[in-house]
């Protein structure tokens, strides 16, 4: 029976330099290998033309390189690109690639599927099956990054963890891809240019504090009232408000970074004046902005957008209060690339 190989990306620099030494080779072979795995994102080990055929041919019988595939490109009117991207075990995940006049942002997936159950989101409809491999999500960034210099003559200068799947609940893959994103040893981003989005797992917000992360946080709030936010997001009963709250201080006093609230505004669920004064109040806990998201409709059911009123109302609570607010349009409507429209439907 033939032995399953190794994913040779699972391994540190110093594990490969160690194999290399192990196998009567240079540590330094190591280095070189490592280089085309991560900053030259090789897919092949006979594209590693500075080491021996033999040493190609010694790495192809005990590894293999479980890179994507992306398999069909669609692309919108308005200029947004998604990528139905096809891992080694032939599962799927959607990345976009969102242009405007200055920058291009990729939305990268962090699991198969979603371990949450939000109401209001296609992706939450398929089951969670596996986590990404830091491996998988660094590919999504260099693919979406090829597209944008090929589409828009300039590199990718964004990143957001906002497509398929909760970022804090697959941590160590998660934090593992944004230390190669952002190492020189990698693609060399700064993570400032790195947003993780969240649905507010508590006890994570505080290990990232702890560790002591540079790239910044987002959560989808949704809503300031128990009551309405466990209604809409069912799981964040396990995360209740206070504890919320309370990691958000924690990150704040460590980081000293502001935190961006999504915040979807809906009709008769979470556009009411109580609903905005707890907006209102929640925002005045640490130093943040809000993004008012356009709810993109993934069927006719409970959910409706709300009036331009009362978006406007929400905004004028939050201005009056100094608290920075936009709306944020959808992209990439027609193709289901939008927000919470993530779900392999092609
Ligand atoms: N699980 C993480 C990452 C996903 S980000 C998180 O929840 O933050 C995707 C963003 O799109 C989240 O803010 C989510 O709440 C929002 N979203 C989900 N469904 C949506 C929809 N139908 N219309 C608009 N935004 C939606």
């Amino acid at each position: 029976m033939e032995i399953e190989k190794k994913d040779i990306r699972s391994l540190t620099k110093e594990q490969l330099r160690d194999f290399f030494v192990a196998n009567g080779d240079k540590a330094f072979r190591g280095n070189q290998v490592y280089e085309w795995l991560w900053s030259k994102a090789s897919h092949s080990f006979e594209d590693m033309t500075n080491v021996s055929k033999e040493t190609r041919a010694m790495l192809e019988n005990n590894f293999v390189i479980n890179h994507i595939k992306v398999d069909q490109m669609q692309r919108s009117e308005d200029g947004t690109v998604k990528n139905a991207v096809r891992l080694h075990d032939g599962l799927i995940v959607e990345s976009v690639l969102i242009p405007t006049e200055t920058r291009t942002t990729a939305c990268v997936s962090s699991q198969v599927g979603c371990s949450l159950d939000c109401n209001f989101c296609a992706t939450a409809r398929l089951k969670r099956m596996r986590n990404l491999e830091p491996g998988e999500i660094y590919d999504q960034v260099v693919a979406i990054d090829r597209e944008s210099r090929l589409y828009y003559n300039h590199p990718l200068s964004n990143i957001v963890f906002m497509g398929m799947g909760e970022p804090l609940m697959n941590y160590n893959n998660v934090m593992k891809a944004i230390d190669m994103i952002t190492s020189d040893e990698g693609l060399g981003m700064s993570p400032k240019r790195i947003t993780v989005s969240t649905s507010g797992v508590s006890k994570m917000i505080k290990k990232m504090a702890d560790d002591e992360v540079k790239f910044k946080l987002a959560v989808s709030l949704h809503s300031a009232i128990e009551e309405t936010r466990n209604h809409i997001m069912p799981f964040t009963k396990n995360f209740p408000l206070p504890e919320l709250r309370e990691a958000l201080q924690y990150w704040y006093k460590k980081t000293k970074s502001k935190v961006t609230y999504e915040y979807v505004v809906w009709k008769g669920i979470n556009d009411d004046k109580a609903s905005i004064d707890a907006l209102v109040k929640f925002c005045k806990y640490v130093p943040c902005k809000v993004n008012l998201i356009e709810y993109n409709p993934i069927d006719d059911g409970e959910f409706q957008q709300a009036s331009d009123q009362a978006i406007d109302n929400c905004i004028k609570a939050l201005e009056q209060n100094d608290i920075v607010a936009k709306v944020r349009r959808s992209r990439g409507k027609d193709i289901d690339a939008a927000c919470g429209q993530l779900a392999n439907k092609s």
